[in-house]
Order: C-alpha cells, then structure tokens, then sequence
C-alpha cells in the first residue's frame, strides 16, 4: 500500500487523481494540498472531487503532507513544482511531476532534486501516448528527411501553457528518430510570406478550444502520400492511473529521474 499526498488536488487532474486513488487498493490518499486561498481549504477531499468523503481535509500545510506521504504527486503549475521537489527532496519522499511547461531553470530544479529522491516526471502519463512517442521516434527514423513532419494539439481553452508539454516531447521524438535537434527543426505556426518550407522543419500547432482534454497528431508528408499518428484523451483518468502507477512504481526507488517509459517497461 502506497501513501499518497496529491499536491495541486482541486484543480482538474488533482480531482481525477482523487476519484481513481478510491477505486484503487493499492494506494491511499493521507493528504490533499491547495495553494492558500483556494476555497477547497478545508473541505474534505472526496467531496471536492465529487466522490464520497475521504476523511481527507483539503490543506495548504505542503510540508505536513510530504513528511505524511510515501509518495507526492504535483499537478500544479509550472512556477511552484520546482519549489515543492526541493521540499520533497529535504522529506526523502518519492515524487511523481505531471506538471508541464517548466522553463531551463525551473527544470534544472527538478533535476537538482531527482539526485536525492526518486521522481517519475512526463509530460503524459497515458499509455497510449508513450507507446505513441516511441511509435513517432520510429517512423521518422524509417521515412528521414523526405517527409515534412506536423505536430498539431489540441487542448481546452483553460490550458496555461502552449505547445503542451506531450507535443514538444513528440517534437523531440521525431527529431532524434531522424538524427536532428527539435530546437534547430522547429516552427511555431507561421504567418505572413513563409516561402518554401524548409527540408526537415517540423511545424508546431496549438489550438485552445472548448473542453478538448488532449488529442495530439504527428503528421509525416510527401509527394503522394501523408501518414497520421493520433491520439486522443477521453477523459483525465487515463493520465491519473499512469500518474498512480508511477507513484506505486517509484516508492523506495533509488535517487534519479525517471520517465514513464520506465514505469511502464516500454
Ligand atoms: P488546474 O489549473 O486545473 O490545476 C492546478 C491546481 O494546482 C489548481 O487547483 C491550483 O490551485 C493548484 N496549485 C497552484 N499552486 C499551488 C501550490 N503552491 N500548492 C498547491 N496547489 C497549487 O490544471 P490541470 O489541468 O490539473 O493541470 C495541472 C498541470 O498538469 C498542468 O501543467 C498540465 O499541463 C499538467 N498535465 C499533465 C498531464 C500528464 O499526464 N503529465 C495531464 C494533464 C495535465
């Protein structure tokens, strides 16, 4: 049985977190945190993510929780999970990060504390996309340079950062398949008198849009023919059993940082 404490647990992945972790036998939730201010600050957990009560109370008490928990596990944003690795880091607690769109330094951060616990951070726990990075990486490898690649998202009109965090890991997938850097290969959408596009570019699309929870396509083109690789999220709980699987998988682990693919034997 691992001790769960869920950091970020009223916001949409933190609630969906809460209703798999019931369902589950192999995970407890003992703790619950909110930024202060937030009005689920001393409600009950279950009640917040609209499930039977927990006895979990909501808290803003970061530090209680992790010295509580075998395991954190941070959807938040990407300006506090930086500061709560630290934290976990001084508790020798494991840690799994969903979080996404951490800039250089705020992923140095994370790094730094992945040398003395055991984190499990990506940008998609689903299943299907990291069976999806690895299906991206190989395709590109076997078409190389004479196929355009197009990377389209699309996300809810809530979404704080843009691309998501699963299409750049795409992005970088489809650049090592064929031996370049995302950085040097990519476009952010285009305006204006583009030319002719350059061989070997990969194009980058975010769309923010209604209540749309995740669907990505790769797209691979050349004179006479296209290949798509798409995925589609139905709903949150296919990122909350990875995020719970990772959490079961990372308690004890020795120090480092680890990727789903890890957890998941890919
Ligand atoms: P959200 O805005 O609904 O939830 C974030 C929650 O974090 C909010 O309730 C907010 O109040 C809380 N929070 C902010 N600062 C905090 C602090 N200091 N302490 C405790 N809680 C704090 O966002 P979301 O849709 O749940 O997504 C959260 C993050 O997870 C985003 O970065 C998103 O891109 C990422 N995400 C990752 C995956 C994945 O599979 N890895 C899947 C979905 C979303």
């Amino acid at each position: 049985m691992t001790k769960i404490a869920i950091f970020g647990a009223a916001g949409r992945m933190g609630q969906a977190l809460i209703r798999c972790a019931a369902r589950r036998a192999d995970v407890r939730l003992c703790a619950a945190v909110e930024q202060s201010g937030n009005p689920a600050l001393g409600r009950d957990a279950g009640t917040v993510a609209g499930i039977d009560a927990t006895g979990v109370l909501v808290s803003d008490d970061a530090a209680a929780a992790a010295a509580a928990a075998d395991v954190v596990i941070d959807f938040t944003f990407h300006t506090v999970t930086p500061k709560h690795a630290a934290l976990v880091a001084s508790s020798g607690r494991g840690m799994v990060i969903g979080t996404t769109g951490l800039d250089a330094a705020e992923t140095r951060a994370v790094h730094e504390a992945a040398r003395k616990i055991p984190i499990v951070w990506a940008p998609n726990m689903s299943l299907g996309v990291n069976l999806l990075f690895a299906l991206v990486e190989q395709t590109s490898r076997t078409l190389g340079m004479d196929y355009d690649i197009e990377i389209i998202e699309t996300h809810h009109r809530r979404k704080k950062d843009a691309p998501s965090g699963t299409a750049l890991r795409l992005g970088e997938k489809a650049a090592q398949g064929r031996g370049q850097s995302l950085e040097s290969a990519v476009t952010h959408g285009r305006c204006g008198i583009t030319g002719d596009r350059p061989r070997g570019q990969i194009g980058m699309h975010a769309m923010r849009a209604g209540d749309a929870i995740g669907d990505h396509t790769v797209l691979f083109a050349t004179d006479g023919e296209r290949l798509e690789l798409s995925h589609r999220a139905t709903n949150r709980d296919a990122f909350a059993a990875g995020a719970l699987r990772a959490a079961v998988w990372v308690a004890g682990r020795t120090p480092g940082l680890y990727d789903m693919k890890d957890v998941l034997g890919l």
